[in-house]
């Protein structure tokens, strides 16, 4: 299940730069998560940092999109896949 941003966001800016998937932008209005790139942090830490560190606690799950942890670590191994190919061809 990936997580959601509410409404009462303050755009503190601490979650983002905290997110090891780099799912968290700025959005129109307040910051948003990239579903398709949130694990939860699984495959990275524990809990999921952004709810760990925003203030205001306006991190939730997001009903709407549905995984469980096999799911989360396949997309976890995808999302690390195509970091690894990004640097390759860097190189
Ligand atoms: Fe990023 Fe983890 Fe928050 Fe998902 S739970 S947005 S992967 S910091
Ligand atoms: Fe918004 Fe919370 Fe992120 Fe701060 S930590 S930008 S309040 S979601």
């Amino acid at each position: 299940m990936a997580l959601l941003i509410t409404d009462e966001c303050i755009n503190c800016d601490v979650c983002e730069p905290e997110c090891p998937n780099n799912a968290i932008y700025m959005g129109e209005e307040i910051y948003e998560i990239d579903p398709a790139r949130c694990t939860e942090c699984v495959g990275h830490h524990d809990e999921p940092q952004c709810k760990v560190v925003c203030p205001v606690e306006c991190i939730e799950f997001n009903p709407e999109w549905r995984e469980d942890r096999p799911q989360l670590l396949v997309k976890f191994e995808r999302l690390t896949g195509q970091q690894a190919e990004a640097g390759q061809q860097s190189d």
